[in-house]
């Protein structure tokens, strides 16, 4: 943009560029808004796998946006739009509705009871009574409430009083849903969040998880946030593991669950239980190897 511009004057050079951006945003919040409705809009499923059982224990749901125009496109840009046009509220309510239901539905077919996991934007808990949506949606739907898992980040505690964060996070887990603290070690990870905050389940973000199969002082650090967090009771999570490699690192280091592109990208609903049964058969072949390490 620069060479083609060059010449003109200072704020000339940058605000097509920035309009266009600008005028994108707008676009795709106009689509997102009507995506509900439109039924362009899918959950995905993502299988997590506990390394002692070598079962797949739950999945992580994900939000999917077909845009009429431009195809797919990742929630790591139509999230953040959502979230600065309030969207996000509708678009986490739908998510979490769709995501038991279809949780509900897979107890209905006879699969094993399996948790589904679902990311909520701080706006949801902030904006809306979340804790009544929670448990409206629970009681429509008829998932238990055991098996659904919250994934909050940190960003949740920008802004707030640890009082306040603390009040609505005891509220949710006495609906006896569980809660994740997500990516945590991407931003500043705070260990007193962990300590005082009632979660459940840390996810431990895949900056951590890559590479831990060939640099040692990740996996010296990776161990001692294990340790740590079974310590205070949590299970953990981690995120992003990539090779067969690390899945070895990880269950020497006692880590709990595995979820990744080791074992599958997240996948359609339709798919998601022959995916997880297809990693349970290729769990048991591999138990042996792994036991030894
Ligand atoms: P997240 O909650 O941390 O979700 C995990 C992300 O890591 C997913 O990206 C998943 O596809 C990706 N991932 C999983 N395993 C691997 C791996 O082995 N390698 C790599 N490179 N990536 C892996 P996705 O689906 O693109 O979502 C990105 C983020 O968008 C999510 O990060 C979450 O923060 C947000 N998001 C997605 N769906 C929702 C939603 O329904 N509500 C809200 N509030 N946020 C959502
Ligand atoms: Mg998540
Ligand atoms: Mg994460
Ligand atoms: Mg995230």
């Amino acid at each position: 943009y620069m060479a083609k511009e060059a010449g003109r004057g200072r704020a000339q050079l940058f605000e097509p560029v920035y309009a266009q951006a600008v005028d994108q945003r707008l676009d795709l919040g106009r689509h997102l808004r009507n995506a509900v409705e439109a039924g362009t809009l899918q959950a995905h499923y993502q299988p997590q796998l506990d390394l002692r059982s070598g079962r797949v224990t739950g999945f992580e749901a994900l939000l999917r946006w077909t845009h009429p125009g431009r195809g797919p496109i990742s929630p790591a840009e139509f999230i953040p739009i959502a979230e600065s046009s309030g969207l996000i509220v509708d678009l986490g309510q739908w998510v979490l509705r769709e995501a038991c239901r279809q949780g509900r539905a897979w107890l209905d077919a006879g699969l094993p009871p399996r948790s589904v996991s679902v990311n909520v934007s701080p706006a949801q808990i902030w904006n809306v009574d979340f804790e009544t949506t929670v448990s409206a949606v629970l009681a429509e739907t008829g998932f238990p409430a055991a098996l659904l898992c919250l994934e909050l980040t940190e960003s949740l505690f920008v802004d707030h009083t640890e009082q306040r964060i603390s009040r609505t996070l005891t509220a949710l887990s006495c609906l006896g849903a569980r809660l994740a603290l997500d990516d945590f070690g991407s931003g500043y990870s705070s260990l007193g969040y962990l300590t005082r905050l009632p979660f459940d389940c840390l996810k431990v973000d895949r900056a951590f998880v890559g590479g831990i199969s060939i640099a040692p002082e990740k996996r010296k650090l990776l161990g001692g946030i294990i340790a740590l967090s079974h310590g205070l009771g949590m299970t953990v999570v981690a995120e992003g593991a990539e090779l067969p490699a690390e899945v070895d690192v990880l269950g020497g280091l006692d880590c709990d669950l595995v979820q990744g592109f080791v074992f599958s990208p997240p996948v359609a609903a339709d798919e998601a239980p022959l995916v997880a049964a297809s990693i349970e058969r290729e769990a048991c072949r591999a138990r042996p190897k792994r036991n030894r390490l």
